[in-house]
């Protein structure tokens, strides 16, 4: 029998999620970001789930071919671009979308362009990044428009799209620059250049759903909420969004231990009164947080307890007090309906990215149409 930890997928919820980012910006064309294996989901059932976006977007070069080899028709987006060259290849070959974030990236397309017999061999859609004040990736605002203007020289370009990325778009009060601070970065970076736009990660979408209309063609980028998840501190629930993923397990063993006994590695947990312990059949090789703390909500039969005691590699431990009918193969919720993978992150410190993407390998995957 293969152990009882089972992440379910649903389709529905993916699909309900994609609907729920349509519907604030009904203008918008919509890349479903899809990097990190789906932010652990699964390529396959992004395809499915994500059906109705306009396309996907990814940072992997594998992920991108595997999205084709899933029959992926729709455009394919690489947020980050090219890593070398050679990566050109698979770029026409599989009809890619790609950003272009530097100097660097502009020159391996104009070498590519000279090199190759008759311009490059299939029309070439670009996302041209702007460093709005994210710092990250992007040219700067000076910078913007001369980085333009070489990618407009060559031959077979189809359309550069004007791009930037939020730093803050989850916070009401940031401490860096705010969405509308960006925006006017951008506003002074972009002027005059024609091309759609393209703006909004999940947040921005949520929290900030007038940007993009203003531009008559423009795309928004969801991430997280497409997955149920946030980022920042409001609820997915009450912005309409269903968890896409569940974790479950089962309880594997219990002890009956006395006041005074520690449990688990290090003693982190001790009993101040006779208590049952259940084991479950998650640990950090799973994915669940080895960082979350005595008292990470957990559900049991559908009742709501705490962790007690580190997270080890295979098992973690919770307190039945509260649940005296629990017994060996009750149902577990690591994360999912009735407990928001948000407020898990939370109590760990961590976010519904974090764990999402941490889903290990060896975690059964059941999927739900
Ligand atoms: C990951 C990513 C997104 C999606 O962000 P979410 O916060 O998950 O919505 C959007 N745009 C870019 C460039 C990204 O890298």
């Amino acid at each position: 029998m293969p152990r009882p930890l089972v992440a379910t997928i649903y389709l529905a919820a993916m699909r309900h999620n994609l609907a729920r980012a349509k519907a604030l910006v009904p203008t918008a064309k919509v890349w479903a970001v899809v990097k990190a294996y789906a932010y652990g989901h699964g390529l396959a059932q992004a395809v499915q789930g994500f059906a109705a976006a306009d396309g996907l977007a990814l940072i992997e070069l594998e992920g991108a071919s595997r999205l084709r080899e899933l029959g992926w028709k729709k455009p394919i987006l690489l947020l980050e671009g090219i890593f070398e060259p050679a990566d050109l290849q698979q770029v026409f070959a599989q009809n890619l979308d790609i950003v272009v974030h530097s100097e660097q990236q502009i020159t391996w397309l104009e070498q590519a362009a000279n090199s190759l017999p008759i311009n490059l061999p299939t029309p070439l859609r670009i996302h041209l990044k702007m460093n709005s004040g994210m710092n990250r990736l992007g040219f700067m605002p000076a910078m913007y428009a001369s980085a333009y203007a070489r990618l407009r020289a060559l031959p077979n370009v189809a359309a550069i799209v004007l791009m930037t990325h939020f730093a803050n778009a989850d916070q009401a009060r940031p401490k860096g620059l705010s969405v509308a601070e960006q925006m006017q970065r951008f506003a002074m970076g972009a002027e005059g250049l024609a091309g759609e736009y393209s703006f909004s990660n999940s947040s921005a979408t949520l929290h900030h759903a007038q940007i993009g209309p203003q531009y008559e063609e423009h795309w928004i980028r969801p991430g997280i909420m497409l997955y149920g998840g946030m980022s920042g501190q409001s609820s997915a629930a009450g912005a309409g969004l269903l968890p896409a993923m569940s974790l479950h397990s089962e309880l594997i063993g219990i002890q009956e231990i006395a006041a005074g006994e520690a449990v688990g590695y290090a003693g982190r947990f001790i009993a101040k009164q006779p208590m049952r312990i259940g084991i479950v059949a998650c640990g950090y090789a799973d994915g669940y947080p080895r960082h979350a703390p005595d008292g990470t909500p957990i559900l049991v039969d559908g009742i709501r307890t705490r962790l007690t005691g580190q997270v080890s590699m295979d098992m973690i431990t919770v307190d039945l007090s509260t649940i005296p009918q629990a017994r060996l193969g009750s149902q577990v919720t690591l994360w999912g309906e009735g407990l928001p993978i948000d407020e898990v992150a939370h109590a760990a410190g961590t976010i519904a990215y974090e764990l999402m993407c941490a889903l290990a390998a060896r975690v059964r995957v059941v999927v739900e149409p």
